[in-house]
């Protein structure tokens, strides 16, 4: 039997919670229930000392309904097959949830990358396509960074890709550098789509930008871009953190200046005129929104009772685990979910690959335009379906893409 703290059962727990709301015809959840395929590879690198090292390497496809499978490639040793298989769910849902026309995968391979080196790296990286090309393409799937994967990393499947398959494919991967076809505004994407979901999030809870106060947990990324946006919209970043720690300032931090404290020290710990916060505490400060930017599982039962934000606006990759997010419900704390806040970042990875697919190059401005207007009619939908079923955000979300998903499944059965 499955164990509760499996993300895989936790993935199936959401996917039977929003059946339930909308009386899924049964054959489609069955049908929702595991990934389109699964592949499993040996990967023999060639070490630098001569000796074969045999990794183990996945893909799940998990769906393609709404359109290729699209999903990152994450390099770690505690990947697992049914956590590449929940990731390849949530990214058909998290697609499906800002309707864009892509379904949902997730790679991984078991390896600390840091522990190779540099044409070890190359070697697994390549070894991968070489067993995995056959599925994968523009007009197949599409992969992506994710943990410990690069664009270098990108470069070199691509490359072994297009050498396997004869031909040129820019659009077999995303999130490339722009001088490899990658997309103008892709670098803060994540955070951008996380901020025009603050912005909406915040008129429909009545709060002014220049009275909002608003704590980020991670600095990285996507924390950092979206203090730097938030702020840039006027409203009140008051704490952020790191993995060293974090800081607080209560009329609210410069950001510029301290993106510049960061870069020369390496963290933002010791930001002139702050006092010193630990990563456990930010969480429950007493703010308007708390932002969730850094790793997994953070707000837990433990300390969902204790937080005293009014909203929280998922950056990061499942920040609540299914506990906490009961507690936070009961609370009556609205969080804005992951597969919501985060998807501005798969967003351009869809532009993208259409502008590979197409030849075309877009200018920022016009990625940005079309990148609000998928935010914005997202966060909407999802916040009327929240009130229509009488739930919370999370659960809407999910609702909203089911039912996506499974009006086109059933012309197909
Ligand atoms: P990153 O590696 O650039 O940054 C992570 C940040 O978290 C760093 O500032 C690090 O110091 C901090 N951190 C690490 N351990 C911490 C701890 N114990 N407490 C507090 N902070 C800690 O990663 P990123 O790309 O910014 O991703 C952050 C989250 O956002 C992840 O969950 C990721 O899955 C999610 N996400 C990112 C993107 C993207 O486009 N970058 C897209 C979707 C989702």
């Amino acid at each position: 039997m499955l164990e509760v703290s499996n993300p895989f059962f936790n993935a199936m727990e959401q996917l039977d919670k929003a059946a339930g709301y909308i009386s899924l015809d049964e054959r489609i959840h069955t049908i929702l229930k595991q990934p389109d395929r699964f592949i499993e590879v040996a990967i023999p690198v060639v070490m630098d000392n001569g000796t074969v090292k045999i990794f183990t390497g996945y893909r799940s496809q998990y769906n393609n309904s709404l359109g290729v499978y699209k999903g990152g490639i994450r390099y770690h040793w505690n990947v697992t097959v049914d956590e590449v298989k929940a990731l390849s769910f949530w990214m058909t849902i998290k697609c499906a949830t800002v309707n864009i026309p892509m379904g949902g995968a997730k790679g991984g391979v078991i390896v600390n990358p840091k522990e190779l080196s540099e044409g070890e790296l190359e070697r697994l990286s390549r070894g991968y396509m070489k067993k995995l090309w056959m599925v994968l393409g523009s007009d197949k799937d599409v992969p992506a960074p994710d943990v410990y994967t690069t664009p270098q990393i990108m470069g070199w499947m691509r490359d072994e890709f297009e050498k396997i398959t004869g031909k040129k494919d820019p659009g077999v991967i995303t999130g490339k550098s722009l001088d490899q076809g990658g997309s103008e505004g892709r670098g803060f994407s994540t955070a951008q789509g996380g901020a025009y979901c603050t912005r909406e999030l915040a008129k429909n809870m009545n709060l002014v930008p220049e009275e909002t106060r608003i704590a980020i947990q991670g600095f990285g990324n996507a924390g950092s871009h979206m203090a730097k946006i938030l702020s840039k919209m006027g409203y009140k970043i008051i704490a952020v953190s790191d993995s060293k720690g974090g800081i607080v300032m209560n009329e609210g931090l410069d950001i510029e200046a301290l993106t510049k404290h960061k870069e020369d020290t390496g963290s933002v710990v010791g930001f002139a005129r702050t006092t010193e916060i630990s990563n456990d505490d930010i969480l429950t400060m007493d703010v308007d929104i708390l932002v969730p930017a850094a790793l997994e599982n953070v707000i837990t039962p433990d300390n969902a009772k204790n937080i005293k934000a009014t909203a929280i606006v998922e950056l990061a990759n499942g920040p609540t685990t299914p506990d906490a997010d009961e507690i936070l419900k009961e609370k009556g704390i609205i969080v804005v979910p992951d597969v919501l806040a985060n998807a501005g970042g798969v967003t351009v990875s869809y532009f993208e690959w259409e502008q590979n697919v197409k030849g075309e190059h877009w200018t920022e401005e016009a990625v940005l335009e079309k990148l609000e207007k998928i935010m914005v009619d997202s966060f909407h939908e999802v916040w009327n379906t929240k009130l229509q079923y009488n739930t919370d955000m999370r659960t809407a979300a999910f609702i909203k893409a089911v039912e996506r998903v499974s009006s086109t499944l059933k012309e197909t059965l």
